[in-house]
């Protein structure tokens, strides 16, 4: 297994209602650079984005952001960054993020994080790539997602290897844990498969 060396966090470009979620970010940012693991993100300043890279520069760690030209122009994107590389596309970004990156997580956010993490999940259940892919539930932002995804699974929509694959935690630190030690299933064995 290969250790964790960089984590694309997915999350929001608005902060939220609640100032757990930023905290939650810090958090997270503080357990990053504890372990030495570099900083994916997407390279704005703005909501929990800007807190989570803010917090990793902080504590002396590594933020890499990657962002659209579009976005850039707008005059989004950290000035601090350790790097920062700009993307011709939203869709070049994403997969340079899923390239830089050992894993995948989701704080709080809206239709954007909503978007990236099921695309690499999407990417992860087609065997596309072996990394662990999950859901940081601060506050229990994303109960209301993890019920329908597990009414999804029990409905056969979503199959039990595949639902598994998308690791949920509320604290940071066992989060990290549960991806340090993630093996993805064997993928093209069930690929197609009906029964579960
Ligand atoms: P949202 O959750 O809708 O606020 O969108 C946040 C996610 O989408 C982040 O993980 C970014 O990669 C991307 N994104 C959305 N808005 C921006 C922005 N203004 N600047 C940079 N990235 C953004």
């Amino acid at each position: 297994m290969k250790a964790m060396q960089s984590l694309c966090v997915y999350c929001g470009s608005s902060s939220g209602r609640l100032e757990d979620y930023a905290q939650a970010a810090r958090v997270l940012a503080s357990a990053m650079v504890e372990r030495g693991i570099r900083l994916v993100y997407g390279g704005a300043s703005v909501g929990i984005m800007g807190s989570v890279a803010d917090e990793v520069l902080r504590l002396g760690g590594q933020a890499v952001g990657v962002i659209p030209e579009s976005l850039m122009r707008k005059e989004l994107a950290h000035a601090g960054l350790s790097e920062l590389h700009v993307t011709p596309s939203m869709h070049a970004r994403k997969t340079l993020m899923a390239e830089l990156a050992d894993g995948f997580v989701a704080l709080p956010g809206g239709i954007g994080t909503f978007e990236e993490i099921f695309e690499v999940w999407t990417w992860a259940q087609l065997g596309f790539h072996g990394k662990p892919c999950g859901l940081l539930n601060v506050a229990g932002y994303y109960d209301g997602l993890v019920s329908f995804l597990d009414h999804a699974a029990s409905e056969r929509f979503v199959r039990p290897d595949q639902r598994r694959m998308l690791v949920v935690e509320e604290s940071p630190a066992a989060l990290i844990d549960r991806f340090a030690s993630y093996t993805p299933p064997a993928l093209p064995k069930w690929v197609g498969r009906d029964e579960t």
